[in-house]
């Protein structure tokens, strides 16, 4: 079993890829080919957003966005340091400050009602991360946002297809930043990503800092990234998208079904019923993780821990010395995330679901892991 079935993925859309790179091999727009244009009109109506603005990688979405802003030196952007180390690492390379706010243990989301405290003169934007695929507590973050005249960055990087109250994930807020690193729900064979936004001033800032900061052919009207997403990832993505919705569904199916076969025998993470997840990972919660990561990889089972140290503990961020997050740093001690994708079968799902409350029934009396924090 893999932890992320790429391969069936390719065989199921297979004919439509190879067509749709063979056609970008043959017309040679390697970059910006029309293939990027369309790619971007279909997801800006997919997503709701008015625009849609294709980036070389969700990082650099970040980034971007952040550029628009004009946030820099002496700004601080309040974040969650649960979470891949893409989102704080954008706001250093900005020059800003990455400060950190603790998760809702229940959901790893960021914690709206601990948000307000951490707002200081120098604060310029709020960016939550929709983790795991869960749109974050986007209203609640808005209404602090307006109250405090701040920017909301969604990093919708793992939730591309999510649903809040009836919007989709990247179109919940000033701007949102979604990668196709192949991995996640709506991926690409290589780096990608797209930023969204209905503001069309600061989706006009995004292109051309996308290019250089180029308004027209080398007028360079601000200083601007080569952040282009090339034409063929961008075929490869258009081609997945007709199953894309099929595949959200899919699941959504068999996260049911691991919550069927799991709830109340292990601590799952939270969902809340006014959000609907894309389900980048499925993740659960134990006690003696490194054991049962290790019998269930002799059942053939691959597990990932997304993410073993929050980002405020790692050792290039130590300087900022943020105030202690003892949710995020009691989740890295025991989130575990297992095979979850579109192509897995129900009874694959079963078989591990099996062996994880197999593994979960044997919990020996133990030493407690090593505390991070
Ligand atoms: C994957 C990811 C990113 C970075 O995306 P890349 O396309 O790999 O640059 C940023 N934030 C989060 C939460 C991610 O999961």
């Amino acid at each position: 079993m893999e932890f992320i079935d790429l391969k069936s993925q390719y065989h199921a859309s297979r004919s439509a890829i190879d067509q749709r790179i063979h056609a970008v091999l043959e017309h040679g727009q390697y970059i910006m080919g029309p293939e990027v244009a369309e790619l971007e009109q279909r997801l800006a109506r997919f997503s709701g957003a008015r625009e849609c603005i294709t980036v070389a990688s969700g990082t650099e979405a970040l980034i971007i966005a952040l550029m628009a802003l004009g946030i820099g030196a002496g700004d601080e952007v309040i974040t969650t340091p649960f979470s891949f180390i893409a989102t704080a690492e954008a706001i250093v390379l900005v020059g800003a400050t990455p400060v950190f706010v603790d998760i809702d243990p229940t959901t790893c989301n960021i914690d709206p009602f601990l948000i307000e405290a951490k707002i200081t003169a120098r604060t310029r934007a709020i960016m939550p991360v929709s983790l795991f695929g869960q749109p974050a507590d986007m209203e609640e973050i808005n209404a602090i946002a307006s109250r405090h005249r701040l920017a909301v960055i969604e990093d919708a990087a793992q939730s591309f297809g999510a649903t809040y109250r009836g919007k989709r994930s990247c179109n919940l807020s000033t701007i949102g930043c979604t990668s196709f690193f192949p991995s996640k729900p709506l991926g690409c064979y290589g780096d990608g990503g797209a930023i969204f936004t209905s503001d069309a001033d600061l989706a006009q800032a995004m292109r051309e800092i996308r290019v250089h900061g180029q308004s027209r052919r080398y007028v360079h009207t601000r200083i601007g990234v080569g952040g282009r997403m090339d034409t063929l990832q961008c075929a490869v993505v258009l081609a997945k998208l007709d199953l894309f919705e099929w595949e959200l569904e899919q699941r959504t199916r068999l996260a049911a079904r691991y919550d069927a076969l799991l709830s109340g025998r292990l601590g799952l993470v939270g969902r809340r019923p006014d959000r609907h997840s894309a389900f980048a990972q499925y993740t659960v919660i134990v006690d003696q993780r490194e054991r049962m990561q290790a019998e269930l990889l002799t059942a053939g089972i691959p597990t990932a821990v997304h993410y073993p140290v929050p980002i405020h503990k790692q050792p290039a961020y130590a300087h900022l010395a943020a105030d202690p997050c003892p949710m995020a740093c009691a989740l890295a001690e025991k989130v575990m995330s297992v095979p979850m994708g579109p192509y897995m079968t129900a009874d694959a799902v079963d078989g591990v679901a099996f062996a994880l409350l197999r593994s979960a029934q044997a919990e020996l009396p133990g030493e407690p892991a090593d505390a991070i924090c």
